[in-house]
């Protein structure tokens, strides 16, 4: 089989912190809880991107490429990942932005702009669908361009979380712990793929529970689908000898409140309670919440007190200081949801 190892630049701190979360107390028979840091990769303020980019860059020089191209919404942490990994390599890098120019640069938008990276607003389209064109674009000006998915999400890039299952397992042997749910958000698929991919190959025995984070997605297309075609695309690319179906990928949508990038009260009191209990920042768009939705399950008493849960932090925080005139606007400190105890 391939080194999985293999054909990745570094990019990110690794391993990323593995705690335990000791002050939240839920519910009376509270499941024992850790947190997985890659909000800490390190990269331009850290997130999962970064373990994508470190397969996907390697793949980008060996073509010997001049440019990276790849889109988003507009406070894309993804993009802001890339733009950060293309200055490092000294190659170009062309975002196509979801949304329009305004005098509002802020949050990840504005590492974009620090990083040097060529921006394209696209209006409503935040998932790639004009990638193609750019592309040509590029070529017709004699550069050579290397394109990167919305969200880093191709065979490639799930390498990324398939090392970083490996990277886990290592962290839990010698912690001597063994977790029996891990619960992420899932937005492009590429992490949820990677880390069942990488449960298979390593054996690591607890069920992984993505959380969509994204109506559209979760409205218009069989993320379920998505994960396991990913999952099945990477495993024939390195040889796993093994299939994924689709029963096997456990995908909650019940967490979409508002839409994609439209945080309510439950995403409000995820990041307060998280803040002020632990001293964590998650981020408005994904992990406050798949946050959230995680509480709402330990609260409906979904896992049993003698389990234990791993909460995959995959990044974001830039995007917080994007929203903090609207996350401050919503009713949440004072209003009811959780009986802390
Ligand atoms: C992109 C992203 C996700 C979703 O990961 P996918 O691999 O796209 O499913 C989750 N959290 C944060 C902070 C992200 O930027």
């Amino acid at each position: 089989m391939h080194d999985v190892m293999a054909d990745k630049v570094r990019l990110a701190f690794l391993p990323t912190p593995l705690h335990e979360l000791k002050n939240l107390r839920l519910t009376p028979l509270m499941p024992k809880m850790y947190i997985k840091r890659d909000d800490c990769t390190g990269l331009a303020l850290g997130g999962n991107k970064t373990r994508k980019l470190e397969y996907l860059m390697a793949d980008a020089l060996k073509q010997e490429a001049d440019t990276i191209i790849t889109a988003g919404a507009i406070q894309s942490n993804h993009c802001r990942q890339t733009a950060a990994a293309a200055a490092m390599h000294g190659i170009g890098c062309t975002l196509l932005l979801g949304g329009d120019k305004t005098g509002n640069v802020n949050g990840n938008l504005l590492l974009d702009e620090l990083f040097g990276a060529e921006i394209v607003y696209t209006g409503t389209e935040r998932l790639g669908e004009s990638i193609a064109s750019v592309y040509d674009t590029l070529k017709r000006e004699n550069r050579k361009p290397y394109t990167v998915p919305y969200g880093g999400s191709n065979p490639v890039g799930v390498l990324g979380y398939v090392a970083a299952m490996r990277e886990l397992m290592d962290q839990l042997d010698s912690m001597g712990i063994t977790i029996d749910h891990i619960v992420l958000p899932t937005s492009s698929c590429g992490t949820q793929a990677g880390l069942i991919v990488g449960s298979k190959l390593y054996g690591f025995k607890g069920k992984i529970h993505g959380i969509s984070v994204d109506k559209t997605l979760s409205e218009t297309s069989v993320l379920e689908e998505m994960v396991s075609d990913l999952c099945n695309r990477t495993a024939k690319s390195i040889e796993a000898g093994f299939v994924v179906s689709r029963n096997e990928i456990d995908i909650d949508h019940s967490y979409t409140g508002g839409g994609y990038g439209i945080p309510g009260a439950m995403e409000v009191q995820a990041l307060n309670l998280l803040g002020a209990r632990e001293g964590i920042i998650l981020d408005p768009v994904y992990t406050a919440r798949a946050m959230g939705g995680l509480i709402d399950m330990i609260q409906n008493n979904m896992f049993s007190p003698d389990e234990t849960i791993l909460f995959w932090h995959t990044g974001g925080v830039p995007s917080l200081f994007a929203y903090s005139e609207f996350l401050t606007g919503i009713e949440s400190l004072d209003s009811p949801g959780y009986s802390i105890t």
